[in-house]
């Protein structure tokens, strides 16, 4: 591969305002949130604008049979974007626009480089939320997350990100533009590739644009945290919470080496006593709340557990 040829070639097709190939700017994308893993640098960073501008990168990457990083925000544990083998690091972050809230269908499209808190602030106002919730909302992209099958916090009573993705565009490994799924429910016809699509990590094809079903804003909430003496009791108030037929928007155990080191960091108050805790949360309508914050406290007393 020249790397020259490559350069120009891609400045060509984007712009010299797309094309990063600065060493100290190289440095940001040579690694990721990913910890204990080689950082070597790009030998390109490429910032395109759209569909087509991706399409010919992804083209030009092919006659140099060079590889290709997407990249959104980098916020994953798992080394997805570092260019180990050098080549194109693609990052998306310039295409995030939210392109369509149909909030009478529960539908918004995306590109990928929006950021999901972004999303969920524009779909409030409609009375909506996009729930799929990693710990990273206010940084990571849609379509980082999308690759990932993101879940998070509140995957028990909403589910992961593959439950809500219906409709993607894509741009194959030959640079050919390709749509699966769409706004429609029952658009159910043949095989599944939205869901192959959604969790690859890019390893399949480089998503361009989502769309993904909303659903209405819980009206109330309840938030509880319940310590526990003994590690066992908290595992069997969650089995006495779930068999109570209370599905909690949140429920997380932590153990109390999780406990400290969380405390340690992050200085919240968490009881560093306790063998552990569990972070509760249930939400809907006012009256259904009311019923189920009772029943979880219930439990947790039945478990020798302290709200
Ligand atoms: C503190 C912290 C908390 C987290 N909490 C959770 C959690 O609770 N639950 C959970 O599931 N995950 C969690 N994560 C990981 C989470 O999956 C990522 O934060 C997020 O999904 C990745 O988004 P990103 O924009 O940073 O993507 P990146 O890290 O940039 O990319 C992720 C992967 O997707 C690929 N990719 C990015 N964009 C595209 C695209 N447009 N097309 C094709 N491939 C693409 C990349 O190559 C890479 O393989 C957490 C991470 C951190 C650091």
């Amino acid at each position: 591969m020249s790397k020259n040829q490559l350069v120009k070639e891609l400045i060509e097709a984007l712009g010299q305002d797309n094309v990063i190939t600065d060493q100290e700017d190289l440095v940001c994308y040579s690694f990721d949130a990913t910890p204990d893993v080689p950082n070597p640098l790009p030998d390109v960073v490429v910032t395109p604008t759209s569909t087509e501008e991706i399409a010919k990168v992804v083209t030009i990457a092919l006659k140099y049979k060079t590889p290709i990083y997407p990249r959104g925000s980098g916020t994953n544990l798992c080394g997805g974007t570092v260019p180990l083998k050098g080549g194109i690091v693609l990052s998306l972050l310039k295409m995030n626009k939210i392109l369509e809230i149909d909030a009478e269908n529960l539908v918004a499209v995306v590109q990928p480089g929006v950021i999901i808190q972004d999303l969920n602030d524009a779909v409030a106002p409609y009375g909506l939320i996009y729930p799929p919730d990693p710990g990273t909302v206010t940084t990571a992209t849609m379509g980082g997350s999308v690759s990932e099958c993101a879940g998070g916090l509140r995957g028990l009573k909403y589910g992961v990100t593959k439950h809500y993705v219906m409709g993607l565009e894509i741009v194959l490994a030959d640079g050919k533009v390709a749509r699966f799924g769409g706004k429609t429910v029952k658009n159910v016809t043949a095989y599944d590739l939205v869901k192959l699509f959604t969790g690859s990590e890019g390893t399949l094809g480089i998503i361009t644009e989502i769309t993904v079903k909303l659903i209405p804003a819980p009206e109330s909430r309840a938030a509880m945290l319940a310590s526990f003496t003994s590690l066992e009791d908290a595992g069997n108030a969650i089995k006495g919470i779930i068999s109570s037929k209370v599905i909690p928007a949140t429920l997380e155990i932590m153990d109390q080496v999780t406990i400290r080191t969380v405390e340690n960091f992050a200085k919240v108050g968490l009881p560093t006593d306790a063998k552990a805790i569990l972070l509760i949360e249930v939400d809907g309508v006012p009256e259904v709340v009311a019923r189920e914050a009772e029943a979880v406290e219930r439990v947790i007393a039945e478990n020798n557990g302290k709200l």
